[in-house]
């Protein structure tokens, strides 16, 4: 979203340019008022959030100084400070990381820059509660909760030029050029007069933000630093009157490292529990739901590493489309390498979200030999299986907890499995779940399997497009009067995934529109046979009658109640057809199903359209448009013709 470019220069007199008021954009201003009128009782967090950004833009300085000499910063350079200044009423927290240029703050400080924004703002507007604030990663924002002006002061990496950016709230902003030595960034918070119901100068207390330092940012890599005043009782070298030695109190003030700088992943489960771990996801990563699942690796070896990976509930509102990253952020022994590694990750589990640290990769490499790395394939294929291992475990632990993630992500399985010529079959098979008919929930192919009856040779399922129609397709009848179960498969992608799996523990799966169920027995055949052949010349007429909408005719050995059903022959399944006609292009025009029109020949239907037959050819033509609309219906598919089928209706009425 390119940034609001403010207001047009030449309109105003050069004095004004500089100072004239930014808009702040429509949502960005939203939130703002919010923040600013928030009767919020988690206020505190700002000092989290303003510290975060301070972090992250150490992270790309110190990331820049591994292979760039100009610099001049080392590791244990890179520092962040807190000053509390109770005269002016000001917060500032200062970083020395990677600045930003007057765009920058432009574009970055002018709208909600975070990737769960767009999410945010949606909610922002059904909201009635707005404790909702607390739950996202609101970033700079939140400094509007406890300031009534926010100065932002700032020199970006390699820029000579330093810029203020200042803003008393939802009126606007301004940018202008100022004075600042050192790269990096200066935020300074004028904070709020005090009220009846709030007191906002418990932030200029040196313990209170120690105790946030504490709460929200121990895990902060680089050391938070600030003033703190120590008072010692000296002794005077005079004595009282009992003869003790006298003393006076002398307050000196040192700078002290308030954080512990030992990151989340690197603690003990004792230590980072995983309700922390889960607040650290919810901030990290902009989510408002907890996720489905922490997963903790500590891998020594060869390639030792340690990851903390999360399984989101839900998917971001950009999952399914080319915005998203997928990705994990890449740490060697503590400093940043990448935000989102893609490579960390195969295709199938792009939703998963997290860290991994390994001291056994290389500082120095580039990004792009990085993705060549064999350390980090080592991981990768480490993390693939535990992932799996992880849902299997979620799975049949807390079937709830996973049927959510199967909502959220089931889809992106499917994909998976479809993708890479069917490479991540044997890793995701079981993973997947469809609607049972007996179970009417959903269930695994496995669990499916161990209720098959010794009788049942196949794993049968129905496709269409939503349960209602896969649970009321004709041919069901014939494989629920044997007692067996159903798969209903309602997404477009199910039959792809279908048909790249083939089997399942050895057991075929067929769709029940496919023709053939095996159901019958040889002497069930023969007499099919036997009937099919006394109606040859009937379903000759039909196939010709019907030959634009269908390959062949025949007496159907699937049907029980229902006069007719449409079913398929060939690779091309009626839901893939579906599937490929809402497809632009040659695709969708020309991928068709190469459907069959089946009969039930013990259907009282059966008998009325031989008589038309053998007396009235017109009236059987029209019967055989009829069938064939309902056999379509039926499937979900839609008649084209509905003029034709319409008085084809009338007419036999
Ligand atoms: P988020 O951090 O989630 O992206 P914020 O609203 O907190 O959202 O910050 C917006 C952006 O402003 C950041 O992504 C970053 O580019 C920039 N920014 C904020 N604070 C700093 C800082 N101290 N140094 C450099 N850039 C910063």
């Amino acid at each position: 979203m390119p940034a609001p470019r403010g207001l047009p220069i030449c309109k105003f007199g050069r004095k004004y340019k500089r100072m004239a008021k930014k808009q702040f954009k429509a949502e960005s201003k939203r939130l703002l008022d919010l923040m600013i009128n928030s009767i919020y009782t988690h206020r505190e967090i700002f000092l989290r959030e303003i510290i975060s950004n301070a972090s992250d833009a150490i992270d790309k300085l110190a990331y820049k100084a591994l292979t760039d000499q100009n610099v001049g910063l080392d590791r244990d350079d890179f520092r962040i400070r807190v000053v509390l200044d109770k005269d002016a009423r000001t917060v500032t927290v200062s970083d020395n990381g990677i600045g930003m240029s007057r765009e920058d703050m432009e574009e970055n400080l002018g709208v909600i820059a975070h990737s769960g924004s767009f999410k945010f703002k949606s909610e922002l507007e059904s909201a009635e509660d707005v404790d909702i604030i607390g739950q996202f990663g609101v970033g700079f924002y939140s400094a509007f909760m406890v300031s009534d002006k926010v100065t932002v002061i700032s020199k970006a990496y390699g820029a000579e030029q330093a810029y203020r950016w200042e803003s008393s709230g939802a009126d606007g902003y301004t940018v202008t050029e100022c004075e600042k030595d050192a790269v990096g960034t200066d935020v300074i918070m004028h904070l709020k007069a005090d009220t009846e119901e709030e007191r906002y100068s418990e932030f200029l207390e040196t313990w209170r933000i120690k105790e946030l330092i504490k709460k929200y940012s121990d895990y902060v890599r680089f050391p938070i630093r600030m003033d703190v005043e120590h008072t010692e009782y000296v002794e005077t070298g005079e004595e009282d009157e009992h003869g003790h030695k006298k003393t006076e109190p002398v307050t000196h003030t040192e700078e002290e490292t308030v954080n512990s700088m030992v990151p989340i992943w690197q603690r003990s489960k004792a230590e980072a529990t995983d309700e922390k771990c889960v607040e650290f996801y919810k901030d990290r990563f902009h989510d408002s739901e907890d996720p489905v699942a922490v997963i903790r690796v500590n891998a020594e070896g060869l390639t030792s590493y340690r990851a903390l990976l999360f399984i989101p509930a839900k998917a971001p509102y950009d999952f399914y489309s080319r915005d998203y990253k997928p990705g994990l952020a890449l740490y060697s022994s503590g400093v940043m390498i990448m935000e989102s590694c893609a490579d960390l990750l195969p295709e199938c589990f792009r939703f998963v979200r997290g860290v991994v640290d390994s001291p056994d990769l290389s500082l120095n490499i580039s990004r792009e030999i990085l993705q060549h790395d064999r350390q980090l394939k080592v991981i990768a294929g480490n993390l693939e299986n535990k992932i799996k291992s992880e849902l299997l475990k979620l799975m049949t632990d807390d079937a709830g907890k996973y049927d959510t993630f199967w909502a959220a992500f089931g889809r992106q399985i499917k994909y998976g499995l479809v993708g890479d010529y069917g490479m991540k079959r044997d890793l995701l098979k079981d993973l997947l779940k469809f609607y049972s008919s007996n179970e009417e929930k959903l269930t695994s192919l496995k669990d499916y399997v161990s209720r098959m009856p010794e009788s049942q040779k196949y794993i049968y399922y129905a496709a269409a497009d939503s349960l209602r129609t896969a649970a009321g397709l004709p041919q069901n009848e014939q494989v629920k009067a044997k007692g067996y179960e159903l798969l209903y498969l309602i997404e477009d992608i199910d039959e792809f995934a279908v048909q790249v799996l083939m089997n399942y523990d050895g057991k075929e799966l067929r769709s029940v529109a496919a023709g053939d169920l095996g159901l019958e027995t040889e002497e069930e055949k023969k007499e099919q046979d036997e009937t099919a052949g006394k109606s040859r010349e009937l379903l000759d007429f039909m196939k010709e009658t019907l030959k634009d909408d269908v390959v062949d005719v025949k007496l159907s050995n699937s049907l029980v109640s229902s006069a007719v059903c449409m079913s398929y022959e060939g690779e091309i399944t009626l839901e893939m057809e579906r599937y490929f006609r809402q497809m632009p292009g040659e695709a969708g025009e020309k991928i068709r199903a190469r459907r069959v029109l089946e009969l039930n020949p013990a259907h009282p239907v059966f008998a009325s359209l031989t008589a038309a037959f053998e007396q009235d050819k017109d009236k059987a033509a029209k019967i055989a448009l009829v069938l064939c609309a309902q056999a379509k219906l039926l499937a979900g598919i839609p008649v084209e013709d509905l003029s034709a089928y319409s008085e084809a209706v009338c007419a036999l009425i």
